[in-house]
């Protein structure tokens, strides 16, 4: 979404109440900018320069205008423009009507501050035309270097537009944007959703942006394969107002770009909505210190040793500065851009090859720039440390139990849940309903909703958002299970509405308990019974089913009723042997902590205690 809206009075509006029909009345100063001028009236800026453009004023966002031009597209939002008195140019400014990405900006030095090339990630469901783009625009909009314009894949590449540069990560895809989230990295600052207008949004299309709303980035549509005669843009420009992607042609928020990686019509459309859409959000770096930002790639090349290609972020990168990256540290001996021109320096959004790094480091971890090899090596050194250490905690991520403590200490600022349904049809009464719990305080966001199985994608999104995942009536896959333990993230399963809401709600208050559920995990008829000094009786038994764990809890069972449960195994033998368990058709001895009251035809039942919500 390429605009913020606020609610808040903006100041300089006030009512006229004397009007028979209510007309807002607008102060504006002599001169202002168009910004200024969007800001001021609440609007976005792409509506107030499609104003401009409707009263035939071409005018660019930081351009100067005057009263009376500000007037007329003041009066086409159903404002009266008054000249500003001095009382409110003093309001104007206070701080706290600012957007966060402005008050972030006022309060760093602004004489620090400049503006950098957008970061772009391009995104999309697969065969919807992200490779071609991305290769067209390279191909196209890319300046050659001097070392004879052959240009090198390191990950990323700089195009340029309006005499403007803008860097593309040229490995499409949200798979790779994840691997980078998990690491900590948020490399781009706006997404590029590609959808294929004859094929219109698909399940892959709902993920990207699902992780794109994780990140908070701005999303331009690029609205690719119109030249097919079975394009049909304006049924997806539909499914993408049901996405919350409403086209700004049809009042909403979202530059939907019609496109053509083949025919290459739209390119510069896309390019120029790109950087509108970066004009609004204020890009900025400060180039005047030491280079930080992420690792793009990292591989070996024969003769060259570890490569690393590094997005800069922050700062200038030089030749000779030591890096740490990761685990992988060293002093750059030489520096390539994706021209493969030969580089000595590098400022924020330039993607660069790198080498001189002792081993290559992973894509999405962070690199800075440290005053010396020994302060390089000591950061490595602790760096290992701290990763063993962590390969000995168990991982535990999220879950709704602990939410409202994590809510608390200021952790958790919100709810993020996944919601997976069997069919649309629940899908919907589902969201919907979870959607209305949250307080002003303490929101419920629904982060990705789809039908079908809980995927290994769903878990990385939670893993990466906090977020916790709600299947309903739909369990997830293996993969999904398997990486979900490992990285300890919470799925819930429910088929009944009223269960699922109920712990969400509980959630959000601190109440709720985990739900332990017993599953009988085998069966042992008691054939014989053994009486031994000190011991007790042991239970000559054969199993009739499932397996007898001597970590498990047992319950004797005579007749069908329960003579006594929750007790321990003491001892579990097969012949003299101590055995951990023992499986169906197998005779055994077993020993029943504390218990001794059994009978020959007494049933025993192993059970273990599972976590079922
Ligand atoms: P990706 O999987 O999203 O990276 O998609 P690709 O870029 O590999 O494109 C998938 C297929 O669609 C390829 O056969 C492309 O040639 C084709 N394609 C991509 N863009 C266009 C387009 O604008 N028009 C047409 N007609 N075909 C396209």
């Amino acid at each position: 979404m390429v605009t913020r809206r606020s609610q808040a009075m903006v100041p300089g509006v006030c009512t006229a109440n004397h009007m028979a029909q209510e007309k807002q009345i607008l102060e504006i100063p002599d001169f202002l900018t168009v910004r200024e001028l969007a800001d001021l009236m609440d609007a976005t800026l792409i509506e107030v320069m499609k104003e401009f453009i409707n009263n035939g004023i071409m005018a660019s966002i930081n351009q100067q205008i005057d009263f009376d031009t500000a007037a007329i597209v003041a009066d086409s939002f159903g404002f009266e423009a008054r000249p500003e008195t001095p009382a409110d140019a003093a309001a104007e400014v206070d701080e706290t009507d600012l957007p966060a990405w402005r008050r972030l900006y006022e309060e760093e030095d602004p004489s620090a501050l400049q503006t950098r090339a957008p970061v772009i990630t391009v995104l999309g469901h697969v065969d919807h035309g992200k490779t071609s783009l991305l290769d067209v625009i390279r191909s196209s909009r890319v300046q050659e270097g001097e070392a004879g314009g052959i240009t090198q894949h390191i990950g990323a590449y700089q195009a340029e537009a309006e005499g403007r540069l803008i860097t593309f990560l040229d490995t499409p895809g949200h798979e790779a944007f994840t691997a980078m989230r998990a690491r900590g990295a948020q490399g781009a600052d706006i997404a590029v959703l590609v959808v294929a207008a004859d094929d219109g949004v698909m399940p892959t299309t709902r993920e990207a942006l699902a992780h794109v709303r994780a990140a908070n980035l701005p999303v331009v549509v690029a609205l690719n394969k119109i030249d097919k005669n079975n394009a049909n843009p304006e049924l997806v420009k539909q499914q993408l107002a049901e996405l919350d992607l409403k086209s700004d042609e049809w009042g909403g928020d979202t530059l939907v770009v019609p496109v053509s990686a083949k025919t290459e019509e739209g390119i510069d459309d896309l390019l120029q909505a790109i950087l509108l859409v970066a004009d609004e959000i204020d890009i900025l770096a400060n180039p005047k210190r030491e280079a930080a930002g992420t690792v793009l790639e990292g591989r070996t090349e024969t003769g060259r040793g570890p490569v690393a290609t590094l997005l800069v972020q922050n700062g200038t990168l030089r030749t000779s500065d030591v890096v740490v990256a990761g685990l992988s540290h060293g002093r750059i001996k030489a520096m390539f851009d994706h021209t493969g021109q030969q580089l000595k320096e590098a400022g924020p959004s330039v993607p660069i090859s790198v080498m001189g790094l002792d081993e290559p480091p992973h894509a999405g971890e962070m690199f800075e720039v440290v005053k010396d090899i020994k302060i390089a090596r000591t950061m490595v050194e602790e760096r290992r440390q701290e990763a063993a250490e962590a390969a000995n905690r168990q991982v535990v991520g999220p879950s709704l139990e602990d939410f409202f403590s994590r809510f608390q200490a200021g952790e958790a600022k919100e709810l993020l849940l996944i919601i997976k349904a069997d069919v649309d049809g629940s899908l919907e009464p589902v969201v919907n309903s979870v959607e209305t719990l949250g307080t002003d305080d303490l929101k419920v966001r629904v982060l990705h909703a789809d039908v079908g199985d809980i995927t290994e994608d769903d878990v990385n999104l939670a893993s990466v958002s906090g977020a916790i995942i709600i299947g309903f009536n739909t369990r997830p896959d293996s993969a999904a299970a398997r990486v979900a333990e490992s990285l300890g993230i919470d799925i819930r399963s429910y088929s009944i509405i009223y269960k699922l809401i109920e712990s969400v709600e509980l959630a959000l208050h601190g109440l709720l308990e985990p739900e332990y559920e017993d599953k009988v995990i085998g069966v042992a008829e008691i054939r014989q019974i053994f009486r031994v000094p000190r011991v007790g009786n042991i239970a000559g038994s054969y199993i009739l089913q499932g397996v007898a764990r001597r970590n498990a809890k047992a319950r004797v069972v005579r007749g069908g009723e329960v003579l006594a449960e929750n007790l321990g195994v003491s001892s579990l033998k097969r012949f003299e042997e101590d055995v951990r368990e023992v499986r169906t058709d197998f005779e055994c001895g077993i020993g029943l902590a504390n218990f001794d009251d059994i009978q020959e035809g007494d049933r025993i039942e192993f059970y273990v205690r599972e976590r079922v919500n």
